[in-house]
């Protein structure tokens, strides 16, 4: 008897699971067949995960995942879903690149090692998160850095809401300067604005704290938990020899500072209720003058 497909998948692990979940019947949509019956059911590529509920978080770079939704992604865990994460955008426009990290290696990385040295500090993050294996998604449809829409982020946001139509879901702002960051919340809105999530999936947009005290804020909700030390270490680690390059920490050194004395993640609801003006979405070009050197993402 061979293995089933759903083990196969799961020993292949978390940096094919995205591949696979593209041609995958929706877990959640599987039909159950009675005993006896001839035909079964189509096996999922993705485990079923039991009677747990999905949280599905969209994050556009590879720190988001901690510094701007760290908190609610460990109260999901401890919470006892089943937490996917999903890595939208790949992080290949940050200075560090030809700036800071340049300096400290002796030269100019090229983009691609740049890039998988990110994608590694997002897979142990999210290990640290308590995210299990299959959990952590970079998307194969990610948008290069900086070049985010809300068409681009909706071809990864309805993929994976439709396969899990019930999963918790967590989001950017659509209040935020950042291109990419904004491209996801406007996504998540839109659904919400067009009854494809409702209240049952909880969703919440995670605010930067950039930008608290700066500017008109949607009223807040907060989730406090004691991430720090041990999950921004992937980020910090600079150790060349070692293969470790914390382009996290090169990239947006005050926003890791800043967490580490007040690791909250911060959230509002959907733009319809909202009181107006706030309903409207902010220009990114009021936010952008609010984010000080170091706040960068
Ligand atoms: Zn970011």
């Amino acid at each position: 008897m061979s293995s089933s497909p759903t083990r196969r998948t799961l020993l292949l692990g978390a940096a094919s699971s995205a591949a696979l979940a593209a041609t995958a019947v929706p877990a959640a949509a599987a039909p159950r067949t009675a005993l006896g019956t001839s035909t079964p059911p189509p096996a999922p590529a993705l485990p079923t995960w039991g009677t747990s509920r999905v949280a599905l978080f969209f994050a556009a770079h590879q720190d988001d995942e901690l510094l701007q939704m760290g908190s609610q992604v460990r109260a999901d865990v401890e919470a006892g879903h089943q937490v996917v994460v999903v890595n939208c955008s790949d992080g290949s426009a940050s200075g560090a690149r030809t700036g800071r990290l340049a300096r400290q290696l002796g030269f100019v990385p090229s983009v691609e090692d740049f890039v998988t040295a990110r994608d590694h500090e997002f897979l142990e993050s999210t290990a640290r998160l308590g995210v299990p294996l299959q959990g952590r998604v970079i998307s194969p449809d990610r948008y290069a850095d900086g070049t985010g829409t809300p068409e681009a982020a909706l071809r990864i946001v309805a993929d994976w809401t439709a396969r899990f139509p019930t999963a918790l879901v967590r989001a950017h702002s659509f209040v935020d300067a950042h291109r990419d960051h904004r491209a996801i919340g406007e996504a998540v809105d839109g659904l919400v604005a067009a009854g494809t999530l409702g209240r049952e999936n909880d969703v919440r947009f995670f605010f930067s704290r950039v930008y608290l005290g700066t500017m008109p804020t949607p009223a807040l909700q907060l989730t406090s938990r004691p991430v720090g030390d041990v999950e921004q270490t992937p980020f910090r680690d600079h150790d060349p020899a070692h293969g470790r390059w914390g382009v996290g920490y090169l990239s947006t050194w005050n926003y890791f500072d800043s967490h580490r004395a007040d690791p909250v993640s911060y959230w509002h609801r959907a733009s319809s209720v909202l009181p107006p003006p706030l309903r409207r979405r902010l220009p990114a070009a009021s936010l952008l003058s609010a984010a000080p050197a170091g706040h960068g993402c």
